[in-house]
């Protein structure tokens, strides 16, 4: 790769309806090797799965983005040079990239249909999915072609040697050729795959640093040779481990694990949720815990991403939450906690701006007002027994009539203020 070359990073989620944590650090990292390297972050929305076709599902992906500023630099909406950002709508293009390889003999077709290879390779375990189509005349080929028999198109796997890869996170990968399978690029509905039309979309649009999970680690040397098949360029990969919740489960919406806006209805920040999602699996080389994101990029270096995966610690976002909660101005602090502090407290005659200001030193996590503020509107049951002490010979009468002196002095007071 030249040194040159614009640095050109792509977020693609699919439109699912939430934001999962995992997504959005993906996003985020992605976001700061573009702006790291003064380049260009990309936004492309990968809606091919219509099976997962969700209603609003790609305002939840903008909202979630705009909202913690991971602004994009071309994208779906306010489009750019190398659009259509939406992958649905990029469908013709793909076949005739296949067919390229199919005539340069990397790609062919195959008939067998879905079913019948499956039982083949039942019986065949521990081979790699090929098939015998791979050696078919170009007669026969033409032939069923044209007798209208369904066929997809496979990427035709070299037999020997291997395949390397360098990942900027785990370092040079070797596998043996023998073990890939000749996946499928189209499908017999002349859509393409996942992975084929990943490959194509990323190459159109110059990607040049593609992180994603780790997951895909596996498939990466049959990315790279539909590059060298084509004879592009290869991206550098940033393969990252995934969040966990605990050492052996994976953070997952599917499993009740909160999603961003989870998070934010559990009465964290946005600021603070992405300060958080930074560090999950990638370490500063200081001391410093607490990043705007302009720190974040200012700070941010591929070096410090683990291989280990990072486990989600609500005790250390609490405490980061926290730590925003009293940065804040007044004024600030006053206006998000009102929806928080109006969950129990109806009363119209209630200084709103007076309790948020007790209420602020007092609040890690927005939530935690709840409790402190719910006697307002209806006095909860409480042990008299607070009203009886030994010592000071009160008990629940004279309590009483202590307190019935004092009433209309506290309730002569005009004005109450902090002391600090
Ligand atoms: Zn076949």
């Amino acid at each position: 790769m030249s040194e040159t070359k614009r640095v050109r990073t792509r977020f693609a989620p699919s439109p699912t309806g939430y934001m999962h944590i995992g997504n959005l650090r993906t996003a985020l990292f992605t976001y700061l090797i573009a702006k790291k390297n003064g380049g260009d972050f990309i936004l492309r929305i990968e809606d091919t799965d219509q099976e997962r076709y969700v209603e609003g599902a790609v305002d939840v992906i903008y909202n979630t983005l705009r909202m913690t500023g991971l602004n994009w630099d071309e994208g779906p909406d306010i489009g750019g040079p190398v659009g259509p950002y939406v992958q649905s709508e990029r469908m013709g293009m793909f076949k005739d990239y296949a067919l390229k390889l199919v005539e340069s003999g990397k790609a062919y077709y195959c008939f067998c249909g879905k079913e019948s290879l499956e039982d083949k390779r039942h019986e065949l375990t521990d081979t790699p999915e090929r098939c015998a189509c791979r050696d078919m005349s170009p007669e026969e080929v033409k032939a069923r072609l044209d007798a209208g028999e369904p066929y997809v198109i496979r990427q035709r796997m070299p037999v020997e040697g291997e395949t390397m890869f360098h990942d900027e996170i785990y370092g040079d990968i070797t596998v043996e050729n023998a073990s890939l399978d000749d996946q499928i690029l189209i499908k017999t509905d002349g859509m393409p795959t996942y992975n084929f039309a990943n490959v194509i979309d990323d190459h159109t649009m110059g990607i040049t640093h593609v992180v994603r999970g780790n997951e895909y680690l596996s498939s990466t040397p049959k990315y790279n040779l539909l590059y060298e098949a084509f004879g592009w360029e290869v991206p550098k990969y940033i393969h990252c481990s995934p969040v966990m919740k605990d050492s052996a489960n994976k953070l997952s919406k599917r499993n009740g694990d909160a999603s961003f806006e989870d998070l934010l209805k559990k009465g964290y920040l946005k600021e603070a949720v992405l300060n958080f999602i930074a560090l999950l699996g990638w370490a500063p080389k200081g001391e410093q815990e607490i990043y705007s994101l302009e720190e974040l990029v200012e700070e941010f270096d591929i070096s410090g991403i683990s291989k280990a995966p990072a486990i989600f610690d609500p005790v250390k976002l609490r405490a980061i939450n926290g730590e925003y909660v009293r940065k804040m101005s007044p004024e600030a602090f006053l206006e998000v906690i009102t929806p928080f502090i109006r969950e129990v407290v109806k009363r119209e005659d209630i200084d709103i701006a007076l309790l948020a200001q007790v209420l602020q030193p007092r609040t890690e996590q927005l939530t935690d007002v709840y409790e402190q503020i719910d006697f307002i509107d209806k006095l909860p049951d409480y042990d008299t027994a607070m009203y009886c002490h030994k010592k000071m010979k009160t008990n629940e009468e004279t309590s009483l009539e202590a307190l019935t002196a004092v009433l209309p002095i506290l309730e002569s007071l005009s004005e109450w203020t902090i002391r600090r």
